[in-house]
């Protein structure tokens, strides 16, 4: 059982805290992502798992058993690197060896597992090639394989695309993600990236200035975040975030615009109070052209120019003007809007989101 635990883990540099107090379980078999703006702690927290950073305090379980003393090649973890760091002068099937080679295991053993990681990855054409024969793509599989052939309990991943051009980046995702399902052992994966973050795990954990924000499946923290930052870090484009006030059962923005209260708030959120209203793209659309197909509860209608549009195709990124911001839409069905034209866009307020202003804590009930 490859479960990992972290309990009050801090990490300072001299004084200054870098990983404020992190609990976390990840469960067996879990793909979990951590996620975050540069600097966070993700590398961090990732690094003291693997053993490579000492523990300021706290502890840290890798299958119910405390590592906290223990070096990195006892934790039978594995960890893939964004730079790969290949042996250039090593052949792809002697890198990949490697480790078992030091740890001494023999040849036919090396040659199977060898084998079995070249299976899975499709790099039985390469095996005789030096790295600096292979592309960024290839490079990074055989990373990987070196990372499988050593069977560990636990794969740790920091950041193992950012050096791969868009297009490649996402071929390595589904490749990541059917190498999971094969596979089948527990995986922490650090990435700056909330799509990489989204399609591939089971869980994320958000994080921001060394501590925890919110930890659920993909769909809890895009249609539940419990902050105002997880609102605006998950998804894309991003979430239209803008000031506002209650009163009176409706919210007053500062421009002059008013909309009703969404009623799932009305309960918990008394007059006066500073919040902050966000609604999705998907949530905001031209009149008729919503990805809505079905009925939708509490549409409300307002009237904005454009100022700028994005077509993307299938879809086109409509920039309105509300309360001196632009909010961006999405339209299908594109038909083309100029700037400054006036459109009718509808707001599904049933999906609308309000935060604090101060706290930045959700004030859905
Ligand atoms: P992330 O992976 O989220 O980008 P890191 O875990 O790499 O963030 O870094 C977290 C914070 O710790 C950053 O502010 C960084 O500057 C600081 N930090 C990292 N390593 C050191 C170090 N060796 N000495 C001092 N500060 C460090």
């Amino acid at each position: 059982m490859a479960t990992v635990s972290l309990k009050k883990l801090f990490k300072r540099y001299g004084a200054t805290p870098v990983v404020h107090g992190i609990d976390l379980e990840v469960r067996d078999r879990e793909f979990i992502a951590l996620v975050g703006p540069s600097g966070c702690g993700k590398s961090t927290t990732l690094r003291m798992i693997a053993g490579l950073e000492e523990i300021s305090e706290g502890l840290i379980e890798i299958g119910g058993r405390v590592v906290n003393d223990l070096p990195p090649r006892s934790r039978n973890i594995s960890m893939v690197f964004q730079s790969y760091a290949l042996y250039p002068h090593m052949t792809v099937r002697e890198n990949m060896g490697f480790s078992l080679k030091i740890a001494g295991a023999p040849k036919e053993e090396m040659d199977r597992r060898v084998a079995e990681a070249s299976a899975i990855l499709g790099l039985d054409h390469l095996l005789e090639r030096r790295p600096s024969q292979l592309s960024g793509g290839q490079r990074q599989r055989v990373a990987m394989g070196r990372a499988i052939v050593r069977d560990p309990d636990v794969f740790l991943f920091d950041e193992p695309l950012s050096n791969l051009d868009a297009k490649l980046r996402t071929q390595m995702r589904t490749e990541i993600k059917k190498l999971h399902a094969k596979v089948n052992s527990t995986v922490i994966y650090v990435t700056h990236d909330q799509v990489e973050a989204m399609t591939l795990s089971d869980r994320i954990v958000i994080m921001r200035e060394g501590h925890i924000e919110q930890v659920g499946t993909p769909d809890e923290v895009f249609r539940r975040p419990e902050t105002r930052f997880v609102a605006g870090f998950i998804g894309s484009p991003p979430m239209n975030l803008t000031d506002a006030t209650v009163d009176d059962g409706a919210l007053a923005f500062a421009g002059g615009t008013r909309l009703p209260l969404p009623g799932h708030f009305k309960a918990n959120v008394q007059a006066g109070r500073k919040v902050v209203f966000g609604l999705r793209p998907d949530d905001v659309y031209p009149t008729g052209h919503g990805i809505h197909s079905g009925e939708v509860s509490d549409v409300h209608e307002i009237e904005l120019p454009v100022t700028v549009t994005e077509p993307l195709g299938n879809e086109t990124l409509v920039f309105a003007e509300f309360d001196g911001k632009d909010w961006v839409s999405r339209m299908l069905n594109p038909k083309p809007l100029k700037a400054g034209e006036k459109v009718k866009l509808s707001l599904d307020l049933s999906q609308a989101h309000l935060f604090d202003a101060e706290t930045g804590k959700s004030l859905r009930a």
